[in-house]
């Protein structure tokens, strides 16, 4: 019968005993007393083992020589210790002894009471345990995409898995004992930012966070973190998990995507921007265009109403005849820098080439204004040579009829307004200078700006509109030529204007990008 079928009735208390219990004699070693603990752990049945000696029965090899624990239970009556023995079926068993000695009337030692509970690793569980352990573990190292591993309470690195060594650059060997803040760049570790983390996450939990990380090859990853407090049953800290993953390809792409709708949306600030300035540029010019217009407008109205009611003596009437005449031409001005204005702006714009004597057509034109020049002297510097453009006559002859029209107007004082063409390389360079109120420095960049009449007390009472030099700038740039303009605040002014001496840009034109005279 085996001892598991044992009728209730015969098992004794110690049978009931989870663990190995059994009784041998101190000195023949033989097993008198076997419980049913001892046959669950061993697979000996009681009458098995009794009368057997267990160091053979159970192939025990204790940790110190028997005769010493023996010695030890004679003197003190007590013995512990781990015993490594093995089962009727030959797998090892390692137990926990705790033996005790039992003596005679005369208190020498009998007999020694074996009570054997198993500890060993292979028992079922945790055989378990260890196996799980050993997939969880063989799992953690072989992730690729997430650095997972484990810090000690202060922050050193004690575990490391593939995806680590992949994102962060370090072998295991290399990173292993090393603290983490090695992760963090130079102003997070100037800041403190690897403790603090580690603080926060013993206190709340976990920490979380998205940030920039450093690589071992020093470049930056932009990394998603996650630092677990490991704390034990007690409650007491025994290190962190941190699991990190990059995330910068995600975030590089957010940031080109940021980029484009940032663009797209510059884009089109910028063309709103255009728009309205467009809108308040042709408002302002319309405004001006009136204004301007409107002056000579009721001075000629005036002069016609007094021609009417016959208020003007006849011996005035050739005189107040050219006045109305000359605010005609004011208008007439206007109205035709309007339309260059319009038309050099449009895409189509096209200039009317010939070759021509630049020195002749200046001289034409000072000869058409010298009855306009009441105080002044127009003067043409004496010169034979020809200087031959090829261009568009009739506005470079509007261009030096606006300079010298302005060399006119802001001279008041009188003063002789000189036109001198030369031949300089290959440009031809025409001067009209005067000695008339002259430009402060800070003016400069404005005069050739539509509408850039100059904030000055003098142009309250000379008329004007502001278009003229930004038209003549914008022919000569069409030209491949340019206008410039030297000049000394109340000494006077000079503007120059360049033309290349050979084939110009074609019927196009084009602007010279830095403002100065290119050649093609
Ligand atoms: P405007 O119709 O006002 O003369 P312009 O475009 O021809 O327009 O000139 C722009 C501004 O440049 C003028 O308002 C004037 O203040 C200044 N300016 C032009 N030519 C001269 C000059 N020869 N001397 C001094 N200032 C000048």
């Amino acid at each position: 019968m085996r001892a598991g079928d044992r009728p209730v009735g015969q098992r004794t208390l110690v049978d009931l005993a989870f663990d190995a219990m059994f009784v041998r004699g101190f000195h023949d070693r033989v097993i008198s007393f076997w419980n049913e603990g001892a046959e669950r752990l061993y697979g000996w049945a009681r009458e098995e083992a009794i009368g057997k000696v267990p160091r053979d029965l159970l192939g025990s090899v204790y940790p110190i020589p028997l005769e010493e624990i023996e010695d030890q239970l004679s003197t003190t009556g007590r013995w512990e210790g781990l015993i490594k023995q093995q089962r009727k079926d030959g797998s090892p068993v390692l137990v926990a002894a705790r033996w005790g000695l039992q003596t005679d009337a005369a208190a020498k030692p009998s007999a020694i009471l074996e009570i054997n509970s198993d500890v060993s690793p292979s028992s079922v569980v945790n055989e378990r345990l260890r196996r799980s352990e050993e997939r969880f573990e063989l799992l953690v190292s072989s992730v690729m995409d997430y650095a997972i591993f484990m810090l000690d309470t202060e922050g050193v690195i004690s575990s490391w898995n593939t995806g680590a060594q992949r994102i962060k650059g370090y072998s295991a060997a290399e990173i292993i004992g090393r603290h983490f803040s090695i992760f963090y760049p130079p102003e997070d570790i100037a800041d403190g930012k690897p403790a603090r983390e580690l603080v926060i996450a013993e206190r709340e939990g976990k920490y979380e966070e998205e940030g920039w990380r450093l690589r071992k090859d020093g470049t930056r990853f932009w990394a998603s973190v996650v630092i677990t407090a490991l704390k034990d049953e007690t409650g007491q800290l025994r290190g962190f998990g941190k699991v990190t993953r990059d995330l910068t390809e995600r975030r590089l792409a957010e940031e080109r995507r940021e980029a484009e709708v940032q663009a797209k949306a510059d884009r089109l600030r910028e063309y709103a921007a255009r728009m309205a300035h467009l809108e308040s540029t042709k408002a302002q010019f319309l405004n001006i265009a009136s204004h301007e217009l409107r002056g000579p407008l009721t001075v000629v109205r005036g002069y016609n109403s007094m021609l009417q009611d016959g208020s003007i003596p006849a011996e005035k009437i050739a005189s107040v005849a050219s006045l109305v005449e000359a605010k005609l031409a004011q208008m007439d001005t206007l109205v035709e820098q309007m339309l260059e204005i319009a038309r050099i702006e449009h895409e189509r714009f096209a200039l009317n080439l010939e070759l021509f004597d630049l020195r002749a057509v200046a001289a034409d034109q000072l000869n058409a204004l010298a009855p306009l020049a009441e105080n002044h002297q127009l003067v043409m510097t004496p010169g034979s040579d020809r200087v031959m453009v090829e261009g568009d006559r009739s506005r470079i002859t509007m261009v030096i009829g606006n300079l010298v029209d302005n060399a006119l107007k802001y001279s008041p004082n009188g003063g002789d307004v000189t036109c001198t063409v030369t031949l300089d390389g290959p440009w031809a360079r025409l001067a009209i200078h005067d000695n008339g109120i002259g430009i402060r420095p800070e003016h400069i960049a404005t005069l050739f700006s539509r509408f850039g009449r100059l904030p000055t007390e003098e142009n309250i009472s000379i008329p004007g509109t502001g278009l003229g030099l930004y038209l003549c700038r914008e022919i000569a740039r069409r030209h491949g030529g340019d206008i410039t303009v030297v000049s000394e605040f109340e000494k006077g002014s000079e503007f120059v204007l360049t033309l290349p001496l050979e084939q110009p840009l074609g019927a196009e034109g084009l602007s010279s990008p830095r403002g100065g005279p290119v050649r093609l």
